[in-house]
């Protein structure tokens, strides 16, 4: 009961990549790459391991943005023709690569990332893939002509790739659609729908991840516009409660999320964001937990696994550390009380 879990991304050591930054380019190359990727995997299973997470991921320390990992492996994807595009409702500028063809996998994309990780921990074991939608809105697309087409096509992409890796031993496959709070129609017109082709037939579990994103100014400003209640989750809640997905990551530390909106996900797994990422401040365990019983008041504990709000990769390392450490501290406390 509580297991305990994380968004996904962990900071990377600063010889793997420039420390506190989206998109860092790597300090390595070639055959020290390869392998000091690997090391970086090593570490960050070990301190989720210690930390006393239960349920653990590679810290996405194999590429370097959560979504290019996937889309870099993608034919019909043009990385020479880099454009800059204002993503998530024009939020923030991103150098993107253009689609010019149409979207096929090359081969499998991450089946060596998920043999090692499968590898190296005997805990359960959570991938994390983009999804479909926030693909589509962190992409160029001169082919295809509508956003919900390519988002269409993504997710049997993506679907091909889940069950490989279902295969390979992943215990839960996770897509993360922070474009679910911005593009609230199009999750209701086709978002859902891509949500449910991108995870169908998969025989183990899934999740959606949906945020407000990382704890970066653009998105720290943004909040600040969303007034005093955030009721996005309000829209996109009942609809993920009748679709395939079997559980969904959502932020409750420190933002203005009503924790009540949780009771719409019907019997769906919480992946209840106890630690806040957009903080330099390390949560108490007894913070933690507090989050954790105001979940408890309005789904049963044995849906919730207690998670961070959103990825730590552009954190202090040791900070992360702390708040890993935090999460698992707090968990624990909240599960002796049951
Ligand atoms: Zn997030």
């Amino acid at each position: 009961m509580l297991d305990t879990t994380i968004a996904g991304s962990l900071p990377k050591p600063a010889w793997l990549a420039t420390p506190k930054a989206l998109w860092a380019p790597w300090r390595l190359e070639g055959a020290a790459l390869e392998e000091g990727r690997r090391d970086a995997v090593r570490l960050a299973l070990q301190d989720q391991e210690e930390a006393g997470i239960d349920i653990v991921t590679d810290g996405e320390q194999t590429r370097r943005h959560f979504v290019w990992g996937f889309v870099e492996g993608l034919e019909g994807v043009d990385f020479s023709k880099m454009i800059t595009i204002g993503i998530r409702a024009d939020r923030y500028k991103a150098d993107v690569p253009t689609v010019t063809a149409p979207l096929t996998r090359r081969g499998p994309i991450h089946s060596a990332e998920a043999r090692f990780l499968r590898s190296q921990t005997r805990r359960r074991v959570k991938f994390t893939l983009p999804g479909p939608m926030t693909i589509a809105d962190t992409i160029h697309d001169a082919h295809y002509g509508s956003r919900a087409r390519i988002g269409m096509a993504l997710a049997a992409l993506i679907n091909e790739e889940a069950r490989e890796l279902a295969a390979l031993g992943v215990d839960v496959i996770q897509l993360d659609e922070p474009a679910f709070n911005v593009y609230m129609d199009e999750v209701r017109e086709w978002g859902v729908e891509a949500l449910n082709r991108a995870v169908e037939g998969l025989p183990c579990k899934t999740a959606v991840h949906i945020c407000y994103g990382y704890g970066i100014k653009a998105n720290t400003d943004w909040k600040k516009t969303l007034g005093s209640e955030w009721r996005q989750y309000e829209l996109t809640f009942p609809l993920l409660a009748g679709s395939r997905i079997g559980g969904v990551s959502l932020e409750c530390a420190g933002s203005r999320v009503p924790m009540s909106l949780i009771s719409l996900l019907g019997d769906k797994d919480v992946l209840v964001g106890a630690v806040d990422v957009a903080s330099d401040r390390v949560e108490t365990p007894e913070e933690v937990a507090t989050v954790l019983r105001e979940a408890m008041k309005h789904v049963k504990p044995s849906q919730i696994f207690p998670c961070t709000n959103c990825g730590m990769v552009p954190l202090d390392r040791e900070l992360a550390r702390a708040k890993l450490r935090a999460l698992g501290a707090g968990a624990a406390l909240a599960r002796r009380e049951l």
